[in-house]
């Protein structure tokens, strides 16, 4: 068993991240990251410090925008637009959920695709999907890095994604395909979804639903990448994998934290590098 720690992982990332920052900052060029919050969900607040922090770890300077939950759709596509023609700003993230009164599409599709950090925009989802993409998927591509840091090839491989959700699984199974994967996508209606499972050499689990995968689930030595991010009945935060149950049958295994959770910043941090560069015409 190994485990696969995504501390040491992302704090690679953002140390590569934060070095080219410096060397933009030399030709006079800062990054900017604007963070909007609407409403006062306890877990979206904890999201929103995580990435102001990471953006301060990397040298990026974050406006946040913090909303009152009562704040209407029309008042929030205005600060879009705002936002999309501030020159400070390369990169808009729009922490979801949002209050049910805001149609989370209309928000989305309203970011500029040059600053959609989070590579929701449908033009982005599109460029992802023929796999020639400026920004990643944020949590997909820190779980493609995890992978790589194994040192196993995706290529040929057997990969099995659970949950088709289009900001983790759909995604995901496209950047495992691009890297020659055989992709089987299982959700709710996958019949004897074990039998499927223990077939994969690289097994993700993004479901929402602590300890879901057992290691009856799991095909011995396999790559085991959890992307859940739960809460058990002690409130404590916990995976889709039951870890403990499956970390000896697994060849490798992320935790919960440490693992796919930093990644998603680190990935976001690279994202908005990349927006600044294309903002300012200096891309590799
Ligand atoms: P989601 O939109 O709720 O999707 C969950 C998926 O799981 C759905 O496709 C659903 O199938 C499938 N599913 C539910 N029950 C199932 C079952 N019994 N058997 C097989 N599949 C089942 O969730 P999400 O946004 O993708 O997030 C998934 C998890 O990842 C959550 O815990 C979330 O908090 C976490 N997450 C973590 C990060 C991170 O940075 N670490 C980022 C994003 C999300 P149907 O489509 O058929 O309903």
């Amino acid at each position: 068993m190994n485990i696969i720690d995504g501390k040491k992982v992302s704090a690679r990332v953002k140390a590569e991240v934060k070095a080219e920052a410096e060397s933009l900052k030399a030709k006079g060029i800062s990054i900017g990251l604007a963070v909007v919050i609407v409403g006062d969900n306890p877990a979206s607040r904890v999201y929103v410090n995580n990435k102001k922090k990471a953006c301060a770890e990397v040298g990026f300077d974050s406006f946040e925008y913090a909303l009152p939950a009562e704040t209407t759709q029309d008042e929030l596509l205005a600060l879009v637009d705002k936002l999309n023609s501030d020159a400070k700003v390369d990169g808009i993230l729009v922490q979801l959920p949002l209050p049910s009164h805001i149609d989370k599409n209309a928000v989305i599709n309203a970011i500029s695709p040059e600053k959609d950090v989070d590579a929701f925009h449908p033009q982005n989802v599109g460029h992802i999907m023929i796999g020639d993409y400026a920004f990643l998927p944020c949590t997909p591509a820190g779980v493609m890095e995890l992978i790589a840091e194994t040192g196993i090839e995706v290529s040929g491989k057997k990969c099995v994604v659970i949950g088709r959700s289009n900001i983790v699984g759909k995604p995901m199974a496209m950047l495992l395909l691009h890297k020659n994967g055989t992709v089987t996508i299982t959700h709710s209606r996958t019949r004897d979804l074990p039998s499927v499972t223990s077939e994969a050499d690289i097994l993700v689990a993004a479901v929402g639903k602590a300890g879901f995968v057992t290691a009856d689930m799991i095909k011995p030595g396999a790559v085991v990448i959890d992307v859940g991010m739960n809460r058990n009945a002690e409130g404590k935060l916990c995976g889709d994998v039951d870890f403990e149950g499956c970390k000896e049958k697994a060849g490798y295994i992320t935790p919960v934290p440490g693992g796919v959770g930093p990644m998603t910043i680190a990935m976001l941090m690279r994202n908005t590098l990349t927006a600044a560069k294309m903002h300012n015409g200096c891309q590799d």
